[in-house]
């Protein structure tokens, strides 16, 4: 079994591997009730459904609803489950936690410092992610390395030292122009907010589209640092031995 210290043996093998033969690897080292695709629907997270669904048509997927997406994430889902024939584990936060929040600090409290954003952050995505993940043994997720400077170090099989489980990437080295033409290849269903120049897409208030020549995840959090855009799913805290 991986565990955090001997992960640097199963990094080597995967590191050389293509991200098929990665999930190929993944379902083989872990049965379906240990291991779960957290999909948020990105672009590369539909490249990654189409591969799982053929390589592994009873695997776990499951996505988050914030409360806060465009009515675009909503079609995706709906779109993506028609095309594959499976169904999401659709995760919500807990509505008294919600509650709280919103009460205490209004529903716009993102805006307001990077403190209350993480709190809603928080509350919308960390909490019902951190539930999911204290019930498997590892997570596939569709992170890449070229997609921020919080993510240029990810590995293609990490030890996520913050949830105490194996994180698998496996278009850790996918360019961005891979995604695309998987997707266009292959008839994925996609975000439609891509076409309007939204790169990365998370809920409606904290998304906007990005000009030309800005970087993928401008769009996100824009108010804020680029060294502080992550929302507390994909935090470094990982263990590399
Ligand atoms: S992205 Fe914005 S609305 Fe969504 S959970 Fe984070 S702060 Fe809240």
């Amino acid at each position: 079994m991986i565990h955090s210290q001997n992960i640097e043996e199963f990094q080597k093998k995967f590191d050389g591997l293509d991200a098929e033969t990665i999930l190929h690897e993944a379902f083989k080292l872990f049965e379906n009730d240990q291991i779960a695709f957290a999909s948020s629907l990105a672009a590369e997270d539909q490249v990654l459904t189409a591969m799982v669904v053929r390589l592994n048509p009873k695997a776990h997927i499951f996505t988050i609803d914030t409360g806060r997406l465009p009515q675009e994430t909503y079609d995706v889902i709906q779109s993506t489950m028609s095309k594959y024939g499976f169904q999401y584990e659709v995760l919500f936060p807990d509505y008294k936690d919600v509650e709280e929040m919103v009460s205490i600090h209004g529903p716009n409290l993102f805006y307001e410092n990077r403190d209350k954003r993480t709190l809603c952050c928080h509350e919308r995505k960390v909490k019902p992610l951190k539930r999911k993940l204290a019930t498997l043994k590892a997570w596939i997720c569709g992170l890449r390395r070229e997609q921020a400077v919080t993510r240029s170090e990810i590995q293609k099989i990490e030890w996520d030292e913050g949830n105490g489980l194996v994180k698998i990437n496996p278009l850790a080295d996918w360019k961005s122009d891979d995604v695309w033409n998987y997707i266009r290849k292959n008839g994925v269903p996609y975000n439609k907010l891509h076409d309007k120049g939204y790169s990365s897409i998370g809920c409606s208030p904290c998304t906007r589209p990005i000009q030309l020549g800005e970087d993928v995840r401008a769009g996100r959090w824009w108010w804020e640092d680029p060294e502080h855009k992550e929302c507390g799913l994909h935090v470094k805290k990982t263990k590399k031995s």
